[in-house]
């Protein structure tokens, strides 16, 4: 039992050459920030972004949004400053826990989620491509988590000059327990190993760790952080007749490849008969990435588009399937929006070939 809030974190560089994940774990305030771009841009954005926040934050309910919207000014402001980190952005969870009230703004695709009485809980919805289109139904979630496209962000800081923030007064409980963690976290490991763990390591130093190690050996081609989160108090004990702790489960690989195959399927299932009718969308124009706004598709071949934007992002460098999406069309909302789609579309760039050393004298 704790009569003080208790919290730990922890972060890895997973499959990557750089963090680009950045974190802060000081009460009153928790954030995740999973930062894009070119080269070190994403380390700066994230960066930044938490750190605004943390200047910003003075007082009131309202002081966590406006920090994170000027937060997302700062990075936008950024990276129109300089070409290095031109189209960097990032995402942002954080939560602030001053005087009994639990507050949390969301943005992009790093989550939060709520362990009560034995049951996760998500507390954000991702601001991705799949999970829109597991809302409009094109798509099971389960699908969603093989998806080609899973990390193309439809919202993220530093895109655009506003932005709209997801917030939230969290109802809590004594002894809930809060966990923010990036997507590298949550591409490796499912709902019920997150509260495997979370259940099993009752320090939160040590679920932070778990859960982060885990990921890593499952796998994690990306930064993965954990922030977990203990509220002052004795956590409620799960119902009567609740079910009991999963056992753990292994994803394998064949089974990971098996549900690729099933999506790039399926996306091209999807993609034979999309017209894509959003005023805006991201497709291909002789080999790059472009930016259109019109109504397209492959529909009887009618294509009533505008260019808008031509891009330095060659299409042969991005993955077959994404290629194949591209040609049909990526949906957008705003021209914000279908950036950000280009943003995301450069993290799946496969990575250049290593340059060689300098010859030794
Ligand atoms: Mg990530």
């Amino acid at each position: 039992m704790s009569n003080a809030l208790a919290h730990g974190a922890a972060t890895d560089v997973g499959g990557r050459n750089t963090n680009q994940d950045f974190f802060i774990a000081e009460p009153p305030l928790f954030a995740v920030a999973d930062g894009m771009g070119g080269h070190r841009a994403g380390d700066v954005a994230s960066r930044t972004a938490v750190e605004v926040v943390v200047q910003q934050l003075g007082g009131g309910d309202e002081a966590l949004t406006e920090a994170v919207r000027e937060a997302n000014r700062e990075v936008f402001q950024k990276a129109g400053s300089n070409p290095d980190f031109k189209d960097m952005g990032t995402t942002m969870t954080a939560m602030l826990v001053r005087d009994g009230s639990t507050h949390l703004v969301h943005v992009g695709d790093s989550r939060a989620y709520l362990l009560r009485a034995g049951e996760l809980r998500r507390l954000t919805e991702d601001h991705s491509l799949v999970a829109r289109m597991v809302r409009e139904g094109r798509i099971t979630p389960a699908q969603a988590e093989y998806h080609p496209q899973r990390s193309v962000l439809e919202k993220a800081l530093g895109i655009g000059s506003d932005i709209d923030v997801d917030a939230t007064t969290l109802d809590t409980e004594p002894g809930d327990r809060i966990l923010l963690c990036s997507d590298g976290l949550t591409n490796v490991l499912d709902d019920q190993d997150i509260l495997r763990i979370l259940q099993e390591e009752r320090d939160p130093t040590k679920a932070a760790k778990r859960l982060v190690t885990d990921a890593v050996r499952g796998g994690a081609n990306d930064n993965v952080t954990s922030v977990v989160v203990d509220l002052p108090g004795e956590p409620r004990a799960p119902a009567a007749g609740a079910a009991p702790a999963p056992k753990k489960k292994r994803r394998g690989r064949r089974g990971l490849m098996a549900g690729l195959v099933l999506a790039i399927l399926l996306v091209a299932a999807l993609s034979a008969r999309a017209v894509v009718s959003a005023p805006w969308w991201v497709g291909e124009r002789d080999g790059r990435v472009t930016i259109f706004k019109g109504v397209s598709g492959s529909y009887a071949g009618m294509r009533f588009v505008r260019v808008q934007e031509r891009t330095k992002l060659q299409l042969d460098s991005l993955p077959e399937s994404t290629q194949s999406d591209l040609r049909e069309g990526i949906p957008a909302e705003s021209r914000a929006d279908a950036r950000s789609i280009v943003a995301n579309l450069k993290k799946l760039q496969a990575p250049a070939a290593p340059t060689p050393p300098p010859p030794s004298p």
